[in-house]
């Protein structure tokens, strides 16, 4: 009989958390998981599925838009703020109960409750209960990170952003990176008046800036009025109940609502940290090695309190990691690289491998294949939308090193060249690759001419 009560006690049933907790129990280890807030966390709850719903809800207006030049005529379109509203939460709430369903079927002891690190053996769940555990997770994800300016007060995160009680008409988006401009992009297709202000000059940084330049230039052509170059000084209640947003340039919007998306930085909020020597990066994310176990060695965290990119597939595949690590007979570490990402925005971006800075600052000689064209169906839809693709090889190894898309779709059509590029595809393979015609993803194995 072991000392401890469970194998694993889990803190956080998110993506990274159930992922671990069900594999671990998988393997025959007896697990516990603890949530506070919502069974999937924040990607099933104020994240990733609420997001794709709302965006899909944003997209009609541009297709009813589209629909004239096929012939179709209709009468007045109404959006209804309530409907989509009360639609999400009870897709959501079937998602919280599959992920119960889920773990309960896995032999998972379910623990609704706040979980607090005690010592490296011992959660507590609101001062009612204690468990012991030979290991314990943090998978307690992040939180919006809001930054100190007068009327922070008056200013919301995505966390609220789903459930406003009214649709407002005019509303500003702080932020140039995923969630600004998924949100500037929803808002916007739902007709709300919409600002997105960023402190940069070009959206999205850390991305390809070919795609940046693009996006930035299709954002506002769909009709987000970007204050680039700016930042907000300050926030005021008006008379009237709106919200004054003053830019450090002195103009002022005036809206009903101000969406902050920030960043996002660990939820440590009451999880006892001060109880154990967990060491902390530079950044303020847990430091952890290539298994996922921090500085003391029964405690282990990953997802989004870990420095590696905040997305859903990264933080369950670290939870496979670990579950095999520590009770499936040993894995290998998780290879983060060519992890394929999209943002959401309008249109789509995807992207896979290096960008082109990265590529020529770490590669030899690279070769640029490039293609920006008219999407077939803008032809007769009249959308003035450009589709953009990049394709980056190395030049000595014939390697194809990255891909990027901006356009309808990318998301679905980069996943597969992901697959690709995992598998070392060359640009010959990708050459002698047939198309699918007619597609906009024929295009990636039509480029034949280096543009630089
Ligand atoms: P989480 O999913 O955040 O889960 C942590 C859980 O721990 C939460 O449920 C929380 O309530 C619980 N918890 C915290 N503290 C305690 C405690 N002390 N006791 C008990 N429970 C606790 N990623 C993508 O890949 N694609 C997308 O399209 C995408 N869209 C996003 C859109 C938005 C608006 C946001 C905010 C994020 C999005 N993400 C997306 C990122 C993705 O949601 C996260 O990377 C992912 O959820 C991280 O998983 P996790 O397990 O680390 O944490
Ligand atoms: P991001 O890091 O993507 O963007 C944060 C933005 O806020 C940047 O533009 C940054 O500017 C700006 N910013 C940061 N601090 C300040 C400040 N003090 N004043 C003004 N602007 C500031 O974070 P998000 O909050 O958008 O999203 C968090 C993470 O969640 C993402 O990084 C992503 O990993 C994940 N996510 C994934 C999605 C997906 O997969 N589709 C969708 C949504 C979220 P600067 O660029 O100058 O630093």
């Amino acid at each position: 009989m072991s000392e401890y009560e469970y194998d694993l006690v889990v803190i956080g049933g998110g993506s990274g958390g159930v992922r671990a907790a069900r594999m671990s129990a998988g393997f025959g280890a007896r697990v516990a998981i603890v949530e506070d807030r919502y069974w999937g966390g924040t990607c099933v709850n104020v994240g990733c599925v609420p997001k794709k719903l709302y965006y899909y809800a944003s997209h009609f207006s541009e297709a009813f838009k589209d629909s004239r030049g096929f012939g179709w005529t209709g009468g007045e379109r109404v959006f209804d703020w309530e409907t989509l509203k009360g639609n999400r939460r009870t897709e959501i709430a079937r998602l919280n109960g599959v992920y119960q369903k889920i773990l309960a079927g896995a032999n998972v002891e379910i623990i609704d409750g706040h979980g607090r690190i005690l010592d490296p053996h011992r959660v507590d769940i609101d001062g009612k209960r204690q468990l012991s555990a030979r290991h314990i997770l943090i998978a307690t994800g992040g939180w919006p990170h809001i930054p100190d300016f007068p009327g922070r007060e008056h200013v919301i995160s995505s966390n609220e952003v789903f459930d406003l009680p009214e649709l407002p008409k005019t509303l500003v988006v702080v932020g140039g990176g995923y969630i600004a401009i998924e949100f500037a992009g929803i808002f916007n297709g739902l007709g709300v008046d919409t600002h997105q202000v960023y402190r940069g000059d070009v959206l999205l940084r850390h991305f390809d800036m070919s795609v940046r330049e693009v996006i930035t230039g299709e954002v506002a052509r769909k009709g987000v009025q970007l204050a680039l170059n700016s930042n907000v000084v300050e926030i005021e209640k008006t008379e009237n109940g709106r919200l004054a947003v003053r830019l450090d340039g002195g103009r002022d919007i005036e809206a009903d609502t101000v969406l902050y998306a920030t960043g996002r930085k660990p939820n440590f909020q009451n999880l006892g940290l001060e109880n154990v020597a967990v060491q902390l990066t530079a950044r303020g994310t847990v430091d952890v090695d290539d298994y996922y176990q921090s500085s003391v060695p029964s405690i282990f965290a990953l997802g989004d309190v870990i420095h590696t990119q905040e997305l859903t597939p990264v933080a369950l595949s670290e939870g496979m990691v670990l579950a095999r690590h520590l009770f499936g007979g040993g894995a290998e570490p998780l290879n983060y690289d060519y992890i394929p990402t999209a943002v959401f925005s309008q249109p789509n971006i995807a992207c896979v491998g290096l960008t082109e800075e990265k590529a020529r600052a770490t590669l030899g000689e690279i070769s640029v294949f490039e293609s920006n064209f008219t999407h077939m169906k803008n032809t007769l839809g009249g959308s003035e939308s450009r589709t953009y693709m990049k394709i980056l090889v190395e030049r000595s190894s014939d390697r194809v090193v990255g891909m990027h898309m901006v356009g309808e779709d990318a998301g679905e059509i980069i996943q597969g060249f992901a697959a690709a590029m995992k598998a070392g595809i060359t640009k010959t393979v990708l050459d002698s690759t047939l198309g699918i015609h007619p597609t906009a993803a024929e295009e990636f194995v039509t480029m034949r001419e280096a543009a630089r």
